[in-house]
């Protein structure tokens, strides 16, 4: 049975708009994976820590025949692939993976929450989900009047990667 999954990509070191691009491929390679749509890529401020590069942000869609966990353990491979450093909490990394929605499913376990729980809070998570959702709500149901003033006067921007 095939699920529809949601993931945010972000980056801030070593060309984060290539290891963006790369996580992407390996995704697409993936067996069992199949993306479906991305978003455009954006910059954004960096949440936390501000004496670090800003962020290079995106989302995409996918569907995939993995369980929510085996998808979970894919993106941290993907993850350790490019070298992930976790310097500090909420410090730079070269990628970033979130799973944001796993059809409509609502877990809370030790590994995995979903929807993950801090997407309102985030400009550069909300931003590239409306490119792939639309004026839709999210598959929560959440509606977009009630999440953009969360993040209002978050600094991000959308890059024209095609320049
Ligand atoms: P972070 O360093 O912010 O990427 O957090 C990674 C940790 O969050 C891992 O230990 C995951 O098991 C956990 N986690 C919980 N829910 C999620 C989710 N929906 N997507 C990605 N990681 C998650």
């Amino acid at each position: 049975m095939r699920h529809i999954a949601y993931i945010a990509l972000g980056a801030n070191l070593q060309e984060p708009l290539r290891q963006l691009q790369q996580a992407l491929q390996h995704l697409a390679e993936h067996a069992a994976i199949t993306v479906l749509a991305c978003s455009s890529f954006y910059r954004s401020a960096p949440v936390g820590p501000q004496d670090q590069d800003d962020f290079i942000n995106a989302a995409c869609r996918i569907s995939t025949e993995l369980a929510p966990d085996a998808l979970l353990a894919q993106l941290q491979r993907i993850e350790s692939a490019h070298g992930r450093q976790r310097l500090r909490h909420w410090g730079p990394r070269s990628l970033d993976l979130d799973l944001l929605f796993y059809d409509d499913l609502v877990l809370h376990d030790t590994q995995l929450t979903l929807p993950h729980p801090r997407i309102a809070e985030r400009a550069f998570v909300l931003y590239p989900l409306h490119d792939l959702l639309g004026d839709a709500p999210l598959p929560d149901g959440r509606v977009w009047a009630q999440l953009w003033p969360g993040v209002a006067g978050q600094r991000i921007e959308r890059l024209h990667t095609s320049d």
